[in-house]
């Protein structure tokens, strides 16, 4: 713990906002701290639930200089956030997660760089930054490839997939000739990611390793119960996620995803500077949820060892499951049939535009063991339809 704990009845602040801030929010709130937003939505997530909308930029100047005015501490909901507003921020009040963490996390190449310098594995790759570069790469060892835009890229968003070195070229012109990072396509037995938050202190907790699956590039389900994913790779996922923290010197909550291979091995994928939608299933499942831990790190309060107390699945809810009625309108979900099924815990975001692929929300599944969790899930995505 710091020395200098900002203690419930300060402000707590976030750049962003989107659900991840809504959630933050919602957990500083509940331990009695007021919360400020800055986003350049008039209606947002976050703003919605928040004490004060500070509607604004994310690099607007006097925005960013009246949160700093009106919080004892800032953190952020999302990476792309411009490392410069942060340092901006840095001059006046406490910044976590620091400005030069979220700066590697936000591009594909430094990540990388970074994974290669801590000794942990990471997928075979090659930086696409100019029409030389490209024309220079043998790209063959690479193929069949993915090829990422290195900034901006979400949900599986700023990526094609390429099989020969002309969809290569195609493909980097369809992605606008950005710096690009082209990776080789693994053949994946499982997707998993880990939830670490580390202190100013260099103290480190950790979630459990989360099973995630993805539909379309985006997360559909994680799952989080014993022995989910093999204890050896779970301690190689957890050293892996230590050393890329204490390497950043961050301070803050910090997601590590990890592809697990067919041949048993375990590659680091992406970093996300900030809590991620697969430890959302913490906020039922755990007796500290990641959000509670953000609030933590930020406010310089003890970073205890979260305990999962519970099996989980977590369901996304994405636009596709509203349908629409004649007239155009949204339909929701059956909610009412949905929370009859017993451990169903129903997260919403706040949003009254539902699109495919959009996240709406989320539905945490509790239960005593793995095996009743699973049928419930599958009864709840059933009548999700
Ligand atoms: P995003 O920033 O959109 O989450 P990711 O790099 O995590 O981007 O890619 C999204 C998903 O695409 C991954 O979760 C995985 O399912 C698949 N994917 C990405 N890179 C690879 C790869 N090199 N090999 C196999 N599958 C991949
Ligand atoms: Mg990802």
């Amino acid at each position: 713990m710091s020395a200098h704990a900002i203690l419930p009845g300060a402000t707590l602040g976030v750049l962003g906002g989107g659900q991840l801030g809504r959630m933050f929010v919602h957990a500083a709130q509940a331990m009695g701290y007021a919360t400020a937003v800055l986003d350049p939505q008039a209606v947002s997530p976050a703003g919605l639930a928040s004490h004060r909308h500070i509607r604004a930029g994310y690099e607007d100047r006097e925005g960013l200089e009246a949160l700093a005015q009106s919080c004892a501490a800032v953190t952020t909901e999302f990476e792309n956030v411009p490392a410069g507003s942060l340092a901006q921020l840095a001059r006046s009040v406490v910044v976590s997660p620091p400005a030069q963490a979220v700066a590697i996390a936000q591009d594909r190449a430094a990540e990388k760089a970074h994974f290669v310098r801590c000794g942990v594995p990471v997928a075979p790759h090659a930086l696409i930054d100019s029409q030389a570069a490209l024309a220079a790469l043998d790209a063959a060892p690479l193929l069949p490839g993915i090829l990422k835009t290195a900034r901006l890229g979400y949900d599986g968003k700023g990526q094609v997939r390429v099989t020969t070195s002309a969809e290569l070229a195609d493909a980097w012109q369809q992605l606008g000739g950005v710096p690009c990072v082209l990776e080789k396509m693994l053949p994946l037995a499982q997707e998993c990611s880990v939830i670490v938050a580390r202190g100013a202190d260099g103290a480190l907790v950790h979630l459990p390793v989360q099973r995630n699956l993805h539909r379309g590039g985006i997360l559909a389900v994680t799952e989080v119960f014993d022995g989910n994913v093999p204890p050896a790779l779970e301690n190689q996922a957890l050293a892996a996620a230590k050393s890329i923290a204490n390497g950043l010197q961050y301070v803050g909550v910090l997601c590590v995803e990890f592809f697990v291979l067919q041949d048993g091995s375990l590659v680091v994928n992406e970093i996300a500077p900030r809590p991620h939608n697969s430890g959302h299933w913490s906020q039922d499942g755990a007796d500290v949820s990641q959000f509670q831990l953000q609030v933590r790190c930020m406010a310089g309060l003890p970073l205890t060892a979260p305990r999962q107390h519970s099996p989980t699945i977590m369901l996304n809810l994405l636009g596709e499951l509203w349908r629409t009625a004649v007239d155009g309108t949204a339909l929701a979900p059956p909610w009412a049939e949905v929370l009859r099924l017993p451990g169903c815990h129903l997260h919403l975001y706040g949003k009254d535009q539902p699109q495919p692929g959009r996240k709406m929300g989320h539905l945490n599944i509790t239960g005593a063991d793995a095996r009743t969790v699973r049928a419930t899930a599958l009864r709840a995505a059933e009548l999700l339809g």
